[in-house]
């Protein structure tokens, strides 16, 4: 900016000009190194300097080639151009010798981790939004921005608390919440569940990579839902061992095909994920298929992960029955939460529980344990609305019957979709999901993220490609019916008019 005699206010100034949104305020932060511009901004910045973008960012040494004196902006209106011609960055100015620039890059444990929930696709949404664009949100199962507010009793009930949550807990958790998810589990029928065999976590995000990072080494092979919630393959994956990949049968309700799992079964497979009810697709198992699942994984000695947090969350007069209560003599962990069932997704509150065979799992227990110690404890102001939450009268199962929102609003998305040319869609029985097909002979789709980012653009709607579930054939995506009426309207109105003349 000293080479072109420019200041922050003329950045700003040309900015608004150039209709990029730049505030003095976030200018500042870039030069002190707080934060850094976003792709649009920092192109803008690049140009306005005459420097390359590679270099203003960090990424390359070499500041570009001197741009041409009409390449570059004028501070103002009525000022010109400075005088002296612009020399190219010098980083030797001082007379120190040159240092190559060091590059800090991601680690390589990070290679194959995917999460495309919160990808590249939403990045390009920001972009659109930081420009002014309002972009219909169908992409994240966050309930709270949807208008699901947390029942008053649960804010209360944590604000009486929060003095008393001002230190550490015990790791696992709080007692009182730990007692009242050993009855839960109890009423569910998960057998073997006591206080100490229950650890709390922010969120059972943080569990599930606590058990993978426990469990799995390298080489280790864990056999994982397609299309799954992604965060199992990439936490399997980030411990060094081997996602394999089970179909979930789409001709059957979305079940799991139990013969896909038979034949996936190796001498490296150590355990089973199952995802109950599942996200993506909103299936909800029946007892007979979980009953197969675990005979697979009795004859093949698996330990079996269950993720039920959206059992809470079933329609249709349906009951959820969780897998541990079928698995009385394996090794089996239950994970669940309040983020969905209780739209408090931001406390960060989640649990797993350790259940049947436990005599078998001693030393994986021990490192669960050490794992658990080294988090020191997860978020005590949300453990103490555990009772609150699981405790009495559940107000949310009225969401979920005709006339609540959550049942409402699945029937008129099922709806829309099921009527549009060249769309099938099976109806989801819990949580609040959908995970449409687009027939391959009429969109030709063979890139889902370009088709999420073409409907983001043409239409601005904002959906999750199937790929980003680790579903290997293109032409689906997700679309999470949490918004209110009048806006799954407005995106569903779009989605059928991109589909009306879109092809890949
Ligand atoms: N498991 C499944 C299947 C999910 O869909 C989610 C969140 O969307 C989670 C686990 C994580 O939930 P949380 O960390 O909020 O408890």
């Amino acid at each position: 900016m000293d080479e072109r005699g420019l200041r922050q206010a003329d950045l700003v100034r040309l900015a608004a000009a150039d209709g990029v949104k730049l505030g003095k305020s976030q200018l500042s932060q870039y030069l002190s190194g707080k934060t850094e511009p976003r792709k649009a901004t920092l192109s803008f910045l690049a140009t306005a300097l005459g420097v390359s973008a590679a270099w203003l960012s960090g990424e390359a040494e070499d500041a570009g080639p001197a741009p041409a004196a009409s390449a570059l902006v004028t501070p103002s209106a009525s000022a010109a151009v400075p005088d002296h011609s612009p020399a190219p960055h010098d980083p030797t100015k001082k007379g120190e010798p040159a240092m190559p620039r060091r590059q800090f890059k991601k680690s390589s444990k990070l290679d194959n981790v995917l999460y495309d929930i919160r990808g590249p696709v939403l990045d390009e949404a920001y972009r659109m939004e930081d420009q002014g664009i309002h972009v219909l949100k169908l992409n994240i199962g966050n309930p709270a921005p949807f208008g699901f507010r947390t029942p008053d009793e649960v804010v209360k009930d944590m604000q009486d608390q929060l003095t008393e949550c001002e230190g550490y807990s015990n790791s696992r958790g709080l007692f009182s919440a730990r007692k009242a998810i050993m009855q839960y589990d109890q009423l569910k029928g998960i057998p073997n569940v006591d206080v100490e065999d229950i650890y709390t976590g922010n969120g059972a995000s943080e569990l599930i990579q606590i058990a993978m990072n426990a469990f799995m080494d390298v080489g280790d092979e864990i056999l994982v839902p397609s299309p799954d919630y992604p965060l199992w393959t990439a936490c399997a994956t980030l411990a060094g061992s081997t996602a394999v990949h089970y179909i979930c049968d789409e001709q059957a309700n979305w079940y799991p095909d139990v013969e896909d799992i038979k034949s996936k079964v190796t001498p490296r497979t150590k355990g089973i994920v199952v995802i109950n009810p599942n996200n993506p697709t909103g299936a909800l198992y029946p007892r007979e298929v979980l009953q197969e699942i675990v005979d697979v994984a009795r004859e093949n000695q698996l330990v079996i992960f269950a993720d039920e947090i959206y059992d809470r969350l079933v329609m249709d007069g349906k009951q959820h029955v969780s897998i541990a209560s079928l698995a009385p003599d394996l090794f089996c962990v239950t994970f669940n939460g309040l983020s969905k069932s209780h739209m408090v997704a931001g406390y960060r509150i989640g649990w797993m529980s350790l259940s049947g065979n436990k005599s078998i799992a001693k030393d994986l227990i021990d490192g669960i344990n050490m794992l658990s110690n080294m988090r020191l404890c997860s978020n005590v102001p949300a453990q103490s609305i555990v009772q609150t939450c699981l405790g009495g009268i559940q107000r949310g199962q009225g969401l979920l019957v005709p006339g609540g929102r959550i049942f409402e609003q699945r029937e008129y998305v099922y709806e829309r979709l099921s009527n549009m040319d060249g769309v099938t869609v099976t109806k989801p029985e819990a949580a609040f999901y959908i995970f449409p097909r687009l027939d391959p002979d009429k969109f030709h789709i063979t890139d889902d993220d370009q088709f999420a980012l073409d409907l983001l653009k043409d239409k601005h709607v904002l959906i999750t490609a199937g790929k980003g579930f680790n579903w290997k054939k293109p032409g689906y995506f997700r679309i999470v019916y949490l918004p209110r009426r009048h806006t799954l309207h407005e995106a569903m109105d779009k989605v059928e008019d991109f589909l009306s003349y879109y092809r890949q």
